[in-house]
């Protein structure tokens, strides 16, 4: 098919003109890889400028959870910019929208929770969360309790310390990271960590007494944090092996380490549950949101802090004076006017409910569909979050060469079929993350396109 002269133009000063996050700058620029410009959506679907519509699976990034144009959020955004555009939050200053809000997300925060501090990413949420774990320590007076433990696979932003605090390869090489005083601990993926015989339980247990070495050998004393995504996420859409949380704090609890849920995918329904440390018992002292508290529409990002963190940062005042953080934007009224209008279609809709109901019906299907097939190591997921690891030899769990790029090649074979579902970093890994509006019909049409994908992709690497 041919592209139209508009598009063309389009394209040509793309190339020249934007720097593109994850992307090969060289292929980009000269043109070897595909450049689709999006001018669209609605519902699960996007639109392009060739007017060619496909599929979205995964959400944009998993965070369209409402789907695409949603008038509600853009006539609350329209209002809100016209009442009051912007006004600064220091010292005190409020506005109405993130006063609702803030009271809204505290109503359904897991048990303890205090206060929200605003950002616009998960990137600074999470840089905030590492400030404040600090400064909560050094107003305690143990200012050698610095070091934040995160997993090998876990994602946690882009940034210098949240670069760091992530675990996967790609987000360090060449930028110097990660940097003292993050240290990484053992991926809770079983499929790839157990040992031969190692039950689920076992293997949490096994994760549990390395994260309690690593705190042991740096000295309890110098350890002050530990952040995990509930499901992990952009490391391969991995669900906890069974135990895994509760093993895990534990060991915490006894050595006085903060928890830092990370719930920026997780936060607002993709569970099934409202956030994913209610669906996991997990009792976290802070808690990181983006992505779902918007749907996207406009960035906002949040860090819940837990009443025992709070009182601390209280004292902190007391004895330090006003506390010296603050972004220009934190709190925007029209971002929080679009959060408000979205979490009442979350809430109104009963998305959280449908991710759970609808969430089962897609991994069953995904389960019947590739239990047994050659090319398909592992089915997981929860609620709408799900992922197939593809592998060339399943009895032997033998990886395929990385360069076939195996995991691409299926995405692409999807996408060619009119369906976007994400190749993940680090493995062959088809991840699916789509809005949480969608149907059980959607679900069928999402996978019988995902089967004819890795049967094409299969029969091409046989
Ligand atoms: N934390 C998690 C769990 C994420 O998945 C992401 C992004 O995907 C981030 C943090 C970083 O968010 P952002 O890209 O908005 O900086």
């Amino acid at each position: 098919m041919t592209t139209s002269n508009h598009t063309a133009v389009l394209q040509a000063q793309d190339r020249a003109h934007v720097f593109h996050p994850s992307t090969h700058m060289r292929q980009h620029a000269d043109g070897e890889t595909p450049n689709r410009i999006i001018r669209g959506g609605q519902g699960i679907y996007i639109e392009d400028t060739e007017g060619k519509r496909t599929l979205d699976a995964f959400a944009g990034l998993y965070c369209v959870n409402v789907g695409y144009g949603r008038t509600e959020i853009a006539d609350a955004i329209h209002e809100q910019a016209k009442q009051l555009a912007y006004y600064h939050t220091y010292v005190g200053h409020s506005n109405e929208p993130v006063i609702k809000l803030s009271e809204r997300i505290i109503a359904k925060a897991p048990a303890g929770m205090s206060r929200v501090y605003y950002g616009m990413s998960g990137s600074d949420a999470n840089e905030t969360q590492i400030k404040l774990v600090w400064y909560y320590n050094n107003v305690l007076g143990r200012p050698e309790k610095k070091k934040i433990i995160s997993r090998w696979r876990g994602y946690h932003g882009s940034g210098i310390m949240t670069g760091s605090l992530t675990g996967l390869e790609l987000f360090h090489n060449a930028f110097d990271l990660p940097r003292a005083p993050i240290l990484h601990t053992l991926a809770p993926h079983y499929y790839w960590g157990a040992e031969a015989g190692e039950t689920e339980q076992d293997f949490s247990k096994r994760c549990a007494d390395e994260l309690e070495k690593l705190i042991v050998a740096e000295g309890p004393e110098t350890v002050a944090a530990f952040i995990g995504e509930p499901v992990l996420g952009t490391g391969g859409i991995v669900p906890p092996p069974e135990g895994y949380w509760q093993e895990v704090q534990k060991v915490l609890k006894k050595y006085d380490v903060l928890l830092i849920a990370d719930e920026v995918v997780t936060a607002f329904g993709r569970t099934g549950a409202y956030f994913g440390s209610q669906k996991y018992d997990i009792s976290p002292d802070l808690i990181t949101i983006a992505k779902g508290v918007t749907s996207a529409y406009l960035p906002l990002s949040g860090v819940i802090v837990g009443e025992k963190v709070w009182q601390g940062l209280e004292q902190g005042s007391d004895k330090l004076g006003a506390i010296g953080h603050g972004w220009t934007y934190s709190a925007h009224p029209v971002c929080a006017a679009a959060a408000n209008a979205n979490l009442d279609i979350v809430d109104g809709e009963n998305l959280t409910g449908n991710a759970a109901d609808v969430g089962g019906y897609f991994q069953q299907r995904l389960h019947e569909t590739f239990d047994d097939h050659p090319m398909v190591g592992q089915v997981r997921g929860v609620g709408l979050l799900a992922a197939l690891e593809f592998v060339a030899d399943r009895q032997a769990k033998r990886r395929f060469d990385p360069n076939l790029k195996v995991g691409p090649q299926v995405s692409a074979a999807c996408l060619s079929r009119g369906m976007i579902a994400r190749a993940m970093p680090q493995g062959d890994i088809l991840g699916f993350a789509p809005p949480l509006v969608v149907t059980r019909a959607d679900i069928d049409r999402i996978v019988d396109i995902a089967k004819q994908a890795v049967d094409a992709v299969a029969a091409e690497n046989r």
